[in-house]
């Protein structure tokens, strides 16, 4: 990756974790809480379902930059998804962020998601990137578990 194409990854990151997008809480919504303890990063993620589909979805909480800044772009990207279609891209990120090299249909479906790729460099990072990831998934598979941890 050239110097510029990761200067401007880290802006999206730092701009995300800046100003997070859809922080804010949705009334009647399905609620699960995430937890990565090895960081400090605690998230409520708020999911709303339209019959198979992502009708809103939102998060609060607080954490560091790359935990926030990844629940930011999560909400903004699978907003009016199919949980299958969710699922697809929740596969894409947990490949790119641990270093697999995302195939072009994956890149496509990733977006502004890969400026994520430079955190399978660091190992101890890669769980504040996918906290977000894990909760959403745990908040579309069933609405039991309202509380997911990293550990
Ligand atoms: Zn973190």
């Amino acid at each position: 990756m050239t110097d510029v194409l990761k200067d401007l990854y880290q802006q999206v990151i730092v701009d995300h974790s800046r100003k997070p997008r859809n922080f804010r809480v949705i009334a009647d919504a399905r609620k699960v809480e995430g937890h990565n303890p090895l960081c400090g990063d605690h998230l409520d993620m708020y999911v709303k379902m339209d019959g198979d589909r992502i009708a809103d979805i939102s998060f609060e909480g607080s954490g560091c930059a790359i935990s926030t800044a990844s629940a930011s772009l999560l909400t903004e990207s699978i907003k009016g998804k199919t949980i299958e279609e969710a699922e697809a891209l929740f596969e894409a990120f947990h490949e790119l962020v641990t270093g697999v090299k995302p195939r072009p249909e994956e890149r496509r479906m990733l977006g502004k998601l890969e400026a994520f790729s430079g955190v399978c460099d660091y190992p101890t990072r890669v769980k504040c990137a996918t906290l977000a990831w894990h909760t959403l998934r745990a908040a579309l598979r069933d609405g039991k578990h309202e509380k997911v941890s990293t550990e």
